[in-house]
């Protein structure tokens, strides 16, 4: 009995009765729980091939883990706020709650002809109310425990976006993430959320394994570095403030001030600068609100500044320092204020040739002789113009300076960091409401819990205009004061949509659950994620903020434990067919939908797992979709087609039952490292030598048997619906992903060894023991790498090998 192989069929089939029998629904049980997490697809559109990438390999993987034995929780939902789908709304002219919700609709059709084992009863749509009223519930709470504060800040602003940005937002070139336009800066009462409360606590990354890039690039976000804070003295007229304090990893320089720079947007500025100066200082201030970061950081700019004509004065040594204007000073860095050591410093090298400040050596290189430096000196060296600390090795200046500007009272040890604080408000309509209300009484009032979830319209006009356009929606805005009931105004401003993909994954486990984010007892059933899978572009946004929520959920007592994912695995790229990244724009977007419709789902599946490493990633080609296709049929044709059974030699039975127990070996392990390429090469290599066995005579029974059961099996998470259908044909027991992954006896996948004679130009030097089968290429490399061999074979050229199969290898070397 045979037929051919029909995808379109047996996929929709085999989808429909998964999902009658809740095959893939999780529940609690007495297995060992693994909860296995991929990222949410974001609802901007049409699930295309970059979504498969990510999602069909870690399918794979939670299946083999269920089949292992483990009770696994494979969640999906919908990350569906933000930017981007409002964006896209208002382009195609459609509101952006329909777009969205249409789009989730279509999508989880497009997710469910994947085949994948996702739990859809635990679906989370981030838009949802029943979500985003937790959003509310949680900002409540980091506001109750003085983690949610407001401040007039200068936001970086995306003015083509037309919102702010948080920090990591902005890319390293100075321009908006989503839409690649130069951000400037704005002053604007927002929303942050404390994050470097947990700056420490968030550089511990001892309880997680995760990849070592992943880390270091929050290590290097975080950027902690010890340094000191150091006072000048200040003496302006008018001015109550007496100092002016900065901070330096380099207190071993402080004898080489030469002069101090302020930030264009320092509020020292306008207090400081004398009335000759005001024209210049006033006109620079305004150029440099207009530039971009970018340009201010450039290192190949022209450094620019002007002199305030006021002074602060260096402690250490009493003289008078000139405060510049500059706009390489960033505010929002350290305390907006920098001390210029041009000769220990090369952007302040640069800025003191400019306009002529003095430069002074206070780190003396080696064999110095006092010649004017061409450019900072940076390196280590001795002490020198620096009174008592003269003579010291820097690095013991540095705490010896450090020490005496303590015990003077006129700084301190401390450490900085490069992380700010997460601004949250953005001013944009799609997103969840903060739940504040402004009275102008009692100031900013939380809306109280039962009152949530605050409801964003639906009937709002959402176009952005630079303000947030729930400001115009005079029934959201106008509302009582919760606390004295008089007339107040509700904050305007939505959250940044990475607070949604903050917690989902905790809400997967119940999302229904209305008395609090999560059902306590689901969260500590399951809770934290065993293994993550995604993209690595997250590295300093979701994955940083989702570490700094969980540790305040746990603090909370909402969760246990000190980190939200214990594993995490990046997946690299899919590439358009001409090897760029896939974009519209490039019209090189492959859309699964007609290859699945082609040649089915699962080949589509394995096509991707087949391309390469899964963490590289790499070019989408045809061809290999045809020879993965041609592969299934082959499988098709191998377990419906019975041999002709009968006495097999044992040398074949041992073979057969040889190259079924190292595929198995060898499965396994690509599994358990996410190798999927090597996995589905493997499972062809087996295919193709059972259906050589079968052409070369007749097949021992139980060893076909078996080999066809365990590849079966085998096949059964790359490629679930031709594994089901063809075990189900061969009469075995429903479901085949339900039963248990094939393990095996090491002593069949071992090798037969053979004796190799290897001779050195026709004369036997040395005899190696090899496998069996051992091909040319090893042969010779194990030859070459035998002792007795090199002997007389080391400084010679190798002209030629002889390889007898099996029997012997002859080094001819001259
Ligand atoms: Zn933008
Ligand atoms: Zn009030």
């Amino acid at each position: 009995m045979t037929d051919r192989y029909n995808p379109a069929e047996i996929e929709k089939r085999w989808q429909q009765q998964w999902e009658a029998d809740g095959l893939y629904h999780t529940s609690d049980d007495a297995r060992d729980k693994f909860y296995f997490l991929t990222m949410l697809p974001y609802t901007s559109g049409d699930i295309h091939a970059g979504h498969w990438y990510p999602m069909t390999p870690s399918d794979a993987a939670a299946r083999y883990r269920r089949m292992r034995g483990l009770n696994v929780f494979y969640p999906i939902g919908f990350d569906a706020f933000g930017l981007p789908a409002e964006n896209a709304a208002i382009k195609q002219g459609v509101h952006p709650h329909r777009w969205t919700y249409d789009n989730i609709d279509r999508m989880r059709g497009q997710l469910k002809s994947m085949g994948a084992m996702f739990d859809w009863t635990s679906e989370v749509r981030t838009c949802d109310p029943e979500y985003y009223r937790w959003n509310q519930w949680f900002f409540l709470k980091f506001l109750e425990n003085g983690l949610a504060y407001q401040a007039l800040a200068p936001a970086n602003w995306c003015p083509s976006c037309q919102t702010v940005l948080a920090n990591e937002q902005v890319l390293p070139d100075g321009t908006c993430e989503r839409c690649r336009t130069p951000v400037t800066h704005r002053d604007l009462e927002q929303w942050f959320f404390r994050i470097t409360k947990y700056a420490d606590e968030l550089l511990d990354f001892s309880a997680i394994d995760w990849p070592e890039r992943i880390v270091t690039m929050q290590r290097n976000w975080i950027g902690r570095s010890e340094g000191v804070e150091i006072a000048f003295g200040l003496d302006a007229p008018g001015v109550e403030q007496k100092e002016l304090r900065v901070f330096t990893t380099r207190p071993d320089t402080i004898f080489g001030v030469t002069f101090m720079v302020l930030a264009p947007e320092h509020p020292l500025v306008p207090l400081l600068t004398t009335p000759d100066r005001r024209a210049e200082v006033e006109a620079y201030v305004e150029q440099a609100r207009r530039q971009t970061e970018i340009e201010r950081l450039s290192t190949e700019r022209e450094k620019t500044g002007v002199f305030t004509g006021a002074v602060c004065k260096n402690l250490l040594n009493g003289e008078a320092v000139q405060i510049w204007v500059a706009d390489y000073a960033l505010l929002w860095y350290g305390t907006g204020a920098v001390m210029g050591v041009p000769a220990h410093d090369q952007r302040d090298f640069e800025f003191a040739r400019q306009y002529g400040i003095p430069i002074r050596v206070v780190i003396a290189p080696p064999d110095w002789d006092g010649a004017p430096l061409e450019e900072a000196y940076v390196d280590p060296g001795t002490m020198v113009n620096s009174g008592r600390f003269d003579s010291l090795p820097n690095e013991d200046g540095k705490q010896a300076i450090a020490g005496y500007v303590e015990s003077s009272g006129w700084g301190k040890r401390t450490v900085s960091y490069r992380i700010r604080d997460w601004l949250i408000s953005r001013q944009r309509y799609w997103g969840t409401p903060i739940p504040i209300v402004h009275c102008q009484k009692c100031g900013a009032v939380p809306v109280p819990e039962d009152r949530l979830p605050v409801l964003l319209p639906e009937d709002a006009e959402f176009k952005p205009t630079g303000e947030s356009p729930l400001a115009r929606h005079e029934r959201f805005v106008n509302v009582d004061c919760p606390r004295c009931g008089g007339p107040a105004r509700r904050e305007t401003d939505t959250m940044d949509t990475f607070m949604d993909s903050n917690w989902y994954f905790i809400r997967y486990l119940s999302p229904n659950y209305d008395a609090g984010p999560v059902d306590p007892a689901r969260a500590a059933a399951w809770l934290p994620v065993d293994q993550y899978t995604g993209g690595a572009e997250h590295a300093v946004m979701h994955l940083l903020y989702a570490r700094f929520f969980w540790k305040v959920a746990r603090d909370l007592g909402m969760v246990r434990g000190d980190e939200p994912f214990l594993r995490l695995f990046n997946q690299g790229q899919i590439l358009g067919p001409d090897g760029q990244r896939m974009s519209k724009s490039r019209g090189n977007v492959v859309a699964p939908d007609e290859y699945v419709a082609r040649y089915g789902a699962d080949t589509f599946r394995c096509y991707l797992m087949f391309i390469g490493p899964w963490d590289e990633g790499g070019p989408f080609g045809t061809e290999g979709i045809n020879g993965v296709w041609r592969w299934l049929n082959r499988v098709w044709g191998l377990a419906l087609n019975e041999p002709r059974f009968g006495q097999a030699s044992s040398d074949a039975v041992r073979e057969m039952r040889r190259l079924t127990h190292q595929t198995i070996r060898k499965a396994t392990e690509d599994m358990e490292r996410f190798r999927f390429n090597t996995l589905l090469a493997a499972l062809m290599e087996m295919t193709n030598g059972l259906l050589h066995a079968r052409d070369a005579g007749p097949v021992d029974l139980d060893a076909w048997s078996e080999a066809v059961e365990s590849l079966l099996l085998m096949l059964a998470p790359v490629a679930p619906h031709v594994a089901e259908e063809l075990w189900a044909r061969s009469g075995r027991t429903y479901s085949v992903h339900t039963q248990a992954w094939p393990s095996w006896d090491p002593e069949l996948a071992r090798e037969d060894e053979i004796t190799l004679v290897v001779q050195v130009n026709g004369k036997v030097r040395d005899r190696i023991q090899a496998p069996a089968g051992i091909d040319e290429a090893r042969a010779k490399e194990l030859a070459l790498a035998s002792p007795r061999v090199r002997q007389f074979t080391d400084g010679k050229e190798l002209a030629k090998v002889v390889y007898v199969p099996g029997k012997l290898v002859n080094l001819v070397v001259r």
